[in-house]
C-alpha cells in the first residue's frame, strides 16, 4: 500500500494513516524487494521516480535508511528529475556521495553517482553531490578493467559545463584522461564523435589546458601520439601556447574570443587574455600582484627595466588600473588572437 501511495499526492490520506499508526509504519516500504538483477524497490525509490518530494521527505524522516535504496532513489531522482530537491534530501539523510555498492559486490559495472549525475545531464545533482564531498577524483573500473574518472566520463556526454564544474573543484587529470581527452576532441573536431560538435570539443579542451594544467611532457607526448591527418588548426595552436606558456583563452572564463571581435583583450604584461572588461576586472584584484605592467619595445616589463637601469621609478605595474591594461590591449591583441578566432576558422597561419 505504501508502495503504491509512493506515486500519489494524497496527503491528508498519507499522514493521517502515518499519524493513526506511528510513521514507522511507512517503515514497511523498506521491505526491500531485490528482482533478478539488483534492483530495490521500496517507497523510497518508486516516490524518487515519481519525482515525489513529500513521500521522499516522509519517508527518510521515518528513518530509513537502506543504502541500495537510497542510492537506487538518488539514481532514479538524477534520472527523472530536473532539480536537485530529492537528491539533496537523501545527502542530508545519510546517503554517502561516494557509496561504492560495485566494490561491496551488491551492484556490478555501474558508475558512481558523481558519473551518473554527469550522464543525466542536470548539472544540479553534480554540485549537489560535491556539495556534500562528493570524491571529483574518485574513479570507478568498467568490466573490461578500464579506469574511467568523473572527468573523462563528462566528455562523453559533452557535457562541458560538467567538465569544468569538475575542474574548479578539484579534478586532477591523470595521464590517461589528457590521452582521453586529445583523442575525444581531436576525433570530435574530424566529425566523428556525433555527441561532440567541433566547437564544444575545442572548448573541453581549452578548458582542459587552462584549469587542468596537465604535465606539458605528457601533453607534448599525447599530441604526437595523434596521426598528423588529426591536428586540427585551433587546437594545435592551443596545445602550442600552452607549451609555451603563453595565453590562449580567457583566464576567467575561457572563451576563446572576445565577446565583440575574434581576438581576446591582452594585458599590457601579455602574460593573461581576456574576452571582456568583466572578466578583467573580475581577475585584477588576484593579477596585480603578479602583473609587470606594459613591455616596452624591446620585450621588457617596467620592473625589469628597472631593474637593469637601477633609475627607473614611477608607478609600479601592479597598481596600474584595469583601465590601462584594457587600453593598451590592442596592440597585445595579436598574440591572442591567432588561437582564436583564426585558428576557429581553421586557418591560424598568423606567424
Ligand atoms: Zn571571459
Ligand atoms: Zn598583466
Amino acid at each position: 500500500m505504501c508502495i503504491e501511495w509512493a506515486g500519489e499526492q494524497d496527503w491528508d490520506r498519507i499522514k493521517g494513516y502515518a499519524k493513526e499508526h506511528g510513521s514507522e509504519v511507512l517503515l514497511g516500504v523498506h521491505s526491500v524487494h531485490v528482482d533478478e538483477k539488483w534492483k530495490v524497490t521500496s517507497v523510497l525509490s518508486i516516490a524518487s521516480y515519481n519525482d515525489n518530494v513529500e513521500m521522499v521527505k516522509l519517508t527518510l524522516e521515518a528513518g530509513f535508511d537502506n543504502k541500495e535504496a537510497m542510492y537506487l532513489a538518488a539514481q532514479t531522482s538524477m534520472k527523472n528529475s530536473d532539480n536537485s530537491t530529492i537528491l539533496r534530501l537523501l545527502l542530508e539523510h545519510g546517503l554517502d556521495p561516494n557509496i561504492d555498492l560495485q566494490v561491496e559486490g551488491l551492484v556490478e559495472g555501474i558508475y558512481n553517482l558523481l558519473m551518473s549525475a554527469a550522464a543525466a545531464g542536470h548539472i544540479d545533482h553534480a554540485i549537489a553531490l560535491l556539495d556534500h564531498g562528493a570524491n571529483v577524483n574518485k574513479t570507478m573500473v568498467r568490466p573490461d578493467g578500464h579506469v574511467v574518472s568523473p572527468l573523462a566520463f563528462t566528455i562523453c556526454f559533452g557535457g562541458h559545463d560538467y567538465f569544468r564544474l569538475f575542474l574548479t573543484r578539484g579534478a586532477i587529470p591523470t595521464t590517461s584522461d589528457v590521452l582521453y581527452v586529445f583523442t575525444l576532441c581531436l576525433k570530435a573536431c574530424k566529425g566523428e564523435d556525433p555527441r561532440l560538435s567541433r566547437d564544444v570539443a575545442i572548448q573541453i579542451f581549452a578548458t582542459f589546458l587552462h584549469l587542468g594544467k596537465p604535465d606539458s611532457d605528457v601533453v607534448r607526448d599525447k599530441f604526437n601520439l595523434a596521426p598528423p591527418s588529426y591536428h586540427d588548426p585551433t587546437i594545435a595552436n592551443i596545445t602550442k601556447h600552452y607549451l609555451q606558456g603563453r595565453p590562449f583563452c580567457c583566464f576567467v572564463c575561457e572563451a576563446l574570443t572576445a565577446a565583440s571581435r575574434s581576438k581576446l583583450h591582452m594585458c599590457p604584461c601579455r602574460n593573461v587574455a581576456y574576452c571582456s572588461k568583466d572578466c578583467q576586472v573580475k581577475h585584477w584584484k588576484e593579477h596585480k600582484v603578479q602583473c609587470t605592467g606594459p613591455l616596452n619595445e624591446r620585450g621588457e616589463s617596467e620592473a625589469m627595466v628597472k631593474k637593469r637601469s637601477k633609475t627607473g621609478k614611477g608607478v609600479a605595474a601592479g597598481e596600474a588600473d584595469v583601465g590601462v591594461a584594457e587600453g593598451a590591449v590592442a596592440e597585445g591583441a595579436g598574440a591572442t588572437g591567432k588561437n582564436g578566432k583564426k585558428g576557429k576558422k581553421g586557418r591560424g597561419k598568423k606567424k
